[in-house]
C-alpha cells in the first residue's frame, strides 16, 4: 500500500491527518517487511527527536485498527507491516530481519467444506524462515 492510498483511507474513515502519521507510514514504505515498535521509534526519532515510544505505539495501534497495518508475532514481539491489498496470498517471513515474501498458495485449498460443528470464517497461515541475506 502506498502512503497516499493509506492517507486517503484514513480521510474516508474520518480520521485526522497528521504529519507524524504520514512520516510513520513513509517508514513502512521503505521496508519490505515487519518492523517492531522500537524499530519505528528509532527511525522516526531522527525527524521527531522528542517523540515517545508510547506515541509511536499508539499510532501503530491506530493504523492497525484502521486496517492499514497488519501485525504478527516474531520472536515474541509484536511487529507491523503495510497490509497487502492484492489478491489473497500468504507470506514467508524472515525471523531474523522481518523481511516478507509473498507465497501464492493457500493451504485452505486442500480443505473442502466446513469441519463438523464449525463454519469457517477466516484463516491465518505464515511460513517462517531465514532470508539469504541473513543466512550469510
Ligand atoms: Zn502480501
Ligand atoms: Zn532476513
Ligand atoms: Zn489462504
Amino acid at each position: 500500500m502506498k502512503v497516499e492510498v493509506a492517507m486517503q483511507k484514513l480521510k474516508e474513515k474520518g480520521y485526522k491527518y497528521t504529519q507524524k502519521r504520514e512520516k510513520i507510514l513513509e517508514i513502512f514504505t521503505k521496508v519490505n517487511g515487519y518492523l517492531s515498535v522500537k524499530d519505528v521509534y528509532k527511525k522516526i526519532k531522527q525527524d521527531y527527536p522528542t517523540i515517545s515510544l508510547n506515541t509511536v505505539y499508539l499510532n501503530l495501534s491506530f493504523f492497525e485498527e484502521a486496517e492499514i497495518l497488519e501485525t504478527t508475532d516474531l520472536n515474541g514481539e509484536k511487529v507491523y507491516r503495510f497490509s497487502c491489498e492484492d489478491q489473497h496470498h500468504h507470506h514467508i517471513i524472515c525471523t531474523e530481519c522481518g523481511k516478507v515474501k509473498a507465497i501464492n498458495i493457500c493451504p485452505m485449498d486442500a480443505i473442502y467444506g466446513n469441519p463438523p460443528g464449525f463454519t469457517i470464517t477466516g484463516h491465518k497461515f505464515e511460513i517462517y524462515g531465514c532470508c539469504d541475506e541473513c543466512n550469510k
